[in-house]
């Protein structure tokens, strides 16, 4: 019998070590190998993505094309620049391939993509192996052990995650790869719907990268940001399984760092280096398997005799794991179009949700333009300019940072919805994971998981607390670099000589962008804010909409925002079903809450 010809589809996971989706291929024992990625248009114009996360896949993509010329000097990651969709039919002919080989990614578009590969390979008779290696666990399969239910709470995933028995040992990575056969491709690719561009705000050239299938000079190389027609990344994170192990290692190597870490008390102020272990942009591309992660970590706890007692979920390295695998199996039910698309400020297009979304009507008039100031660091607060910049410049920040910005657009300030701050982050962040970040937003403006909206974090206080002097904001905010720190958090209220001597003049709303010594007026007064924002907050409650109400598809969810208040019907009923749930307590802790 003729041996396999294998097609082995690397995508989100670019790495070589414990990924049992390219064992299983490399098990096949084939006569020809060829280790693939395809340049999907999807990702390149229609997904938000940022200059410094390009850099970032880039870098993973080089080093594993690396690796795997170090396994076999005649074969790479060979870089196809067509849609799969379109390209696997004509491939699994041109290449005479027997079996498609690749890790199962639950992500919507993902799944929707691979259910027409799948179909293209039945036509073909190619045969199809998937296998999870994203998560600690199978998420479809954890689904099933949680009842059929997507989990919500990390004690869900801790109760259902053992009964799939143990996290998966790290398998080894292969000694060696096969060739692959021949690349001549006979077939002309199909030119990718290139509008709307959804990065084109960041293209200063032409983007290029589609105009050969196998690259500008026909080898099959990575991308460059110059092909795609971007200036250069600005972050100083750089991707690659060899440094995703490194920084793993670094970690590990420390042991009562690993063994104790408490995330509560790590500072979202750190700097040079950050207090968590800035893996996620690895774990996000998979140049860092998570069950490697996981068992270096539990392999340091099992020898730690330390004086300060190891740490526990949910705070402990191992928790955040946990977390991590909280909100996958909710992505193929959660449907994305409960993310407003550009431009798009209507709510009327929510779609049924999974989660209990709350209706929040998170919208001023003056929305728009909080938004772009809180985009671009200029919203006059410097704790939250310093984080929105590092975010901008480096395309990470620490999980603290990223509670106290996106409350501060949601309801704890501008009150805009959190689907504007998701875009944000999925356009800057490196480790950009859509389930996470869709969870997270929803958890932090208090519309899904979370519902204590009495508790905001003060633009002032929050980032005081953790770092007096001010360092993490004179790094990111320059222009306030000379200011005493006793006016580094609120410099509009610093005195007329103290601001002369920083050399920067307190003025405008921030339009000027970067003119040297100018920092804007803070575009609002954060106490009235406040109130408002409580305000706000518990006349949602009170209406109590959810997902896929017929009154938020009909649009008769206005009258009811206009009108509400606790005594209106619909509200009285709330009210009950959420005594009923002991959520009432939130309205006599908002009577109590200072400001
Ligand atoms: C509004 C908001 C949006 C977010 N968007 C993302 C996102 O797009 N991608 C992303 O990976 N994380 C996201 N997070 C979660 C968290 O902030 C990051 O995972 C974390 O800051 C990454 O830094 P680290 O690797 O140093 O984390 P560590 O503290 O060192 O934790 C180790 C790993 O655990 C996982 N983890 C930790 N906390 C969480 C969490 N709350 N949810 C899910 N996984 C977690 C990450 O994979 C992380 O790398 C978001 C958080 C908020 C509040």
């Amino acid at each position: 019998m003729a041996k396999p010809r294998v097609i082995y589809w690397f995508r989100t996971d670019l790495r070589l070590h414990d990924s049992p989706a390219l064992k299983a291929a490399l098990d096949l024992n084939a006569e020809a190998f060829w280790p693939i990625w395809t340049w999907d248009p999807h990702y390149v114009y229609k997904t938000r993505v940022g200059v410094n996360r390009w850099q970032f896949l880039i870098d993973c993509q080089n080093d594993l094309s690396k690796s795997i010329t170090t396994l076999n000097p005649n074969s790479k990651l060979f870089l196809l620049r067509e849609a799969p969709q379109t390209l696997f039919p004509k491939l699994f002919k041109a290449w005479k391939i027997t079996h498609l080989v690749f890790e199962k990614d639950t992500d919507p578009y993902a799944r929707d993509r691979d259910a027409v590969v799948m179909e293209a390979a039945k036509v073909a008779g190619v045969e199809v192996i998937v296998r999870y290696g994203r998560t600690l666990w199978d998420s479809d399969e954890l689904v099933k052990k949680n009842g059929g239910k997507p989990t919500m709470t990390i004690s869900q995933v801790q109760a259902a995650g053992p009964k799939l028995g143990p996290v998966p040992k790290p398998i080894p990575a292969p000694i060696s790869m096969p060739d692959p056969g021949e690349t001549t491709l006979d077939f002309e690719p199909e030119a990718p719907e290139q509008t709307p561009d959804l990065n084109e705000g960041y293209r200063e050239e032409k983007d290029k990268s589609y105009e050969k299938i196998a690259g500008p000079n026909g080898d099959f190389a990575v991308a460059t940001l110059a092909e795609l027609g971007f200036p250069p990344a600005t972050t100083p994170h750089r991707g690659g399984e060899t440094i995703a192990l490194c920084s793993l290692h670094s970690t590990t190597s420390n042991a009562t760092y690993t063994a104790t870490f408490q995330k509560p008390k790590t500072a979202p102020t750190a700097f040079l280096p950050q207090s968590t272990t800035l893996l996620s942009p690895h774990l996000h591309f998979g140049t860092l398997s998570v069950r490697q992660f996981y068992w270096d970590v539990q392999d340091v706890l099992s020898s730690y005799k330390g004086k300060e007692k190891a740490s526990v979920p949910p705070t402990s390295l191992i928790g955040q794991l946990l977390f991590r695998d909280i909100p996958q199996p909710k992505m193929p039910l959660h449907t994305l179009a409960t993310i407003q698309r550009p431009n798009n400020y209507s709510h009327k297009a929510l779609k049924p949700t999974l989660y209990p979304n709350l209706y929040v009507h998170h919208r001023f008039p003056t929305g728009r333009s909080l938004v772009q100031r809180w985009k671009l660091g200029r919203t006059g607060f410097p704790w939250i300019d310093a984080l929105m910049r590092q975010l901008r410049q480096e395309g990470w920040m620490h999980h603290l940072g990223r509670h106290a910005v996106a409350c501060f657009l949601t309801r704890g300030g501008c009150y805009v919805s959190w689907e504007r701050g998701a875009e944000v982050f999925e356009e800057f962040l490196i480790d950009h994971e859509e389930a996470s970040n869709i969870g997270n937003w929803q958890w932090l403006s208090c519309t899904a998981f979370y519902s204590q909206y009495y508790r905001m974090y003060s633009p002032v206080a929050f980032g005081k607390g953790w770092d007096k002097q001010g360092a993490f904001v004179k790094r990111y905010v320059p222009e306030l670099g000379a200011l005493n720190e006793k006016w580094i958090y609120e410099p509009w209220k610093a005195p007329k000589l103290e601001l002369i001597k920083a050399g920067v003049r307190i003025e405008g709303n921030g339009a000027r962008g970067d003119e040297e010594g100018v920092y804007p007026e803070p575009m609002f007064d954060f106490a009235e804010r406040r109130t408002i924002c409580l305000e706000k907050m518990k006349k949602a409650y009170a209406v109590g909409l959810y997902g896929d109400d017929p009154r938020v598809l009909d649009g008769s969810w206005k009258h009811l925002f206009d009108e509400a208040s606790n005594e209106t019907e619909q509200g009285g009923e709330n009210n009950r079903k959420r005594k009923a749930k002991g959520q009432a307590t939130i309205d006599v802790l908002f009577k109590k809450a200072k400001t």
